[in-house]
């Protein structure tokens, strides 16, 4: 039993303590101001630890981008460039394995990997990002490609999904990131970004991917141009396809940075609003097992905060993030272990690490081996 007693909150407090789902009604309810902050977090933080009680999972993972050159024009994405701009980048196989080598030797589990549509690169290409690094480096888990790519991907080589997918799989792909998913509902989408991938291409992605038995994660960019409606219609719409398939690991609310993107007129969301956006997902995602409270975007501090709003994952120590720090994010571009694990201790939880695929790691010095997989209550 809860010991705050708000009466806005009182028949949805009923609902989360008896274990029942949430409606579209309730979802954009707690979005209002009436509705308190903390009560709100105390909440979310009983799913919270129904599900993973003290913990708060880390990885060690490494971030490739192996072209930011974009034919797409996404209004929020500053980490874009054209064809002939002075930051574009297409990395070549020196450049691609340096960077695997350097994972590795950090010590890295995983490897995320997500970019550009280049004009000019041709499927093989992409391919071969992963299949030069699957081969160099094994162990290395290959997180890779969001639904907007394996859509690029199919229309390039006139391959349904599946067989991009089962080609990607051949390669080396180890998991798919959830990026890609903005804001499914059309009257924000076709704003934002009118033409990548639909909400009806993403979900056959990743609705693809978990039948071939592969895991992914789901993302919700707000605090743009969206409604609490739209963001709780998201939310549901994940919740409808975990239900169908079971196979969202991790959900991932990332919060908007305006800065060099053609939205820099929008001030991003405020440290409160994140906390609120957490604390709702986790209410109304009943059925993903983790929440992620993405440092990166989010910042040190409200990272920290998350962890009693919902969240139960801080994503990892991370390096060579460019996608939000070109939009102004003012973070660290890496942590180092012993920073994350403190970070998670001041918040008053149990450091985990974990692989992709949310096992234990377990470390010998510079070598490592997982584990048990991590139970979800
Ligand atoms: S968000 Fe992705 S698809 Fe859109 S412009 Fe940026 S890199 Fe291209």
């Amino acid at each position: 039993m809860l010991r705050t007693s708000s009466p806005i909150l009182q028949p949805i407090r009923e609902k989360v303590e008896a274990g029942e789902r949430l409606s579209l009604d309730d979802g954009v309810l707690l979005y209002q101001r009436e509705v308190p902050l903390p009560e709100l977090g105390e909440l979310a933080n009983l799913v919270r630890e129904r599900k993973n009680g003290n913990f708060a999972y880390y990885n060690i993972n490494t971030h490739l981008n192996p072209t930011n050159v974009c034919v797409y024009r996404c209004t929020f994405c500053a980490f874009r460039a054209d064809l002939r701009d002075e930051k574009g980048y297409w990395m070549n196989d020196e450049q691609i394995l340096a960077r695997g080598q350097e994972a590795v030797d950090a010590g890295s589990t995983e490897m995320h990997i997500v970019g550009g549509l280049h004009h000019q690169a041709k499927y093989d290409w992409y391919r071969r990002v992963l299949s030069v690094l699957h081969e160099a480096y094994p162990e290395l888990h290959l997180k890779a490609w969001t639904p907007v790519e394996i859509d690029w991907f199919a229309r390039q080589t006139q391959k349904p999904i599946r067989w991009v997918l089962e080609d990607m799989i051949d390669a080396g792909l180890g998991s798919l990131p959830g990026g890609g998913a903005e804001i499914f509902h059309p009257e924000v989408r076709q704003q934002i970004c009118e033409h990548k991938a639909d909400s009806a291409r993403w979900f056959e992605t990743h609705r693809t991917a978990h039948e071939l038995g592969l895991r992914s994660n789901c993302t919700m960019l707000y605090g743009h141009i969206e409604q609490p409606y739209h963001r709780i219609d998201h939310l549901i719409r994940l919740r409808d396809l975990q239900d169908e398939t079971g196979g969202f690991q991790t959900f991932i609310p990332l919060a908007f940075h305006p800065d060099n993107t053609g939205l820099s007129h929008i001030t991003k969301p405020s440290g409160p609003m994140d906390l609120r956006t957490m604390a709702i997902s986790r209410l109304m995602l009943d059925n993903v097992p983790h929440m992620k409270a993405y440092w990166i975007m989010l910042g040190v501090g409200t990272a920290q905060v998350a962890l009693a709003y919902g969240a139960d994952d801080i994503d990892g120590t991370v390096r060579h993030e460019l996608i939000y720090h070109d939009a102004g994010a003012e973070t660290p571009e890496i942590l180092s272990v012993e920073a994350i694990r403190r970070l998670i201790e001041e918040a008053g939880r149990e450091p985990v690490e974990r692989d992709t695929l949310y096992h234990r790691v377990e470390r010998d010095g510079s070598q490592w081996q997982t584990g048990a997989e991590i139970a979800v209550g």
